[in-house]
């Protein structure tokens, strides 16, 4: 079984992911990770994330290893980095990069084949990359509870939160390349009012019955 799940920023994607799969005793790719990587990548070599000919020369040279729970980029743990300031500001524009783009789907297209089975969470996952999963999933909740949650879980002020969630939802729904958006054939969970067991419990009603 593939299940694909996409969604905005904040929105429990990771977690609920991560859980599914546990539930279910397959593995988990979190390909924003692999977008944060080539982020870090790409800032170690003091590289402007803007650069997009020197960016893709980057990626191609990577050594990337984006495992559930460790990250390392060019042999350097990356794990907490990535989830950083710095690569959270430069992601979206190392994210709306073609070639980056077209490297990392084949890398989680890849990913699927060797397994056969797996929990795959992104923003392109139920349009671009997997639009074959047996399940697909758009799991979103309103800026301003994603925001909330992100202050409760790592601090900071709820209204600058809420400002840079949407600035990054905006990047990632007006990018030419895989815009995030919504695949007809995806089921819509709104998780605003739902708990992470609410939503975890769902998805597996829909996937066991
Ligand atoms: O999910 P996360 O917030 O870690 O993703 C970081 C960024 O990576 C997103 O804001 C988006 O720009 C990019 N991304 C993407 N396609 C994916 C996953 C993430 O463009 N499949």
């Amino acid at each position: 079984m593939i299940i694909a799940i996409d969604g905005p920023a904040g929105a429990g994607k990771s977690t609920v992911a991560r859980r599914v799969a546990a539930e279910l005793g397959v593995d988990y790719l979190d390909t924003g990770a692999m977008y944060r990587a080539v982020t870090f990548g790409v800032l170690a070599r003091e590289i402007d994330p803007a650069d997009a000919r020197a960016v893709i020369e980057v990626c191609g040279q990577l050594e990337l290893d984006v495992g559930v729970d460790r990250v390392v980029v060019d042999g350097v743990d990356a794990t907490s980095a990535i989830r950083g300031p710095e690569v959270t500001s430069g992601v979206s524009s190392v994210a709306a990069n073609p070639e980056v783009r077209s490297i990392l789907v084949e890398l989680q297209r890849a990913w699927v084949r060797n397994r056969g089975a797996g929990v795959v969470e992104g923003r392109d996952i139920t349009t671009v990359v997997l639009p074959d999963a047996d399940l697909k999933l758009f799991v979103t909740a309103s800026p301003r509870v994603r925001a909330e949650r992100r202050v409760a879980e790592s601090g900071g002020d709820v209204d600058a939160v809420e400002a840079s969630i949407a600035e990054r939802d905006r990047r990632d729904e007006t990018r030419e390349a895989s815009p995030l958006s919504i695949s007809a054939e995806a089921i819509v969970i709104d998780t605003s009012e739902m708990s992470i067991d609410d939503v975890v419990a769902d998805v597996l009603w829909r996937v066991q019955g």
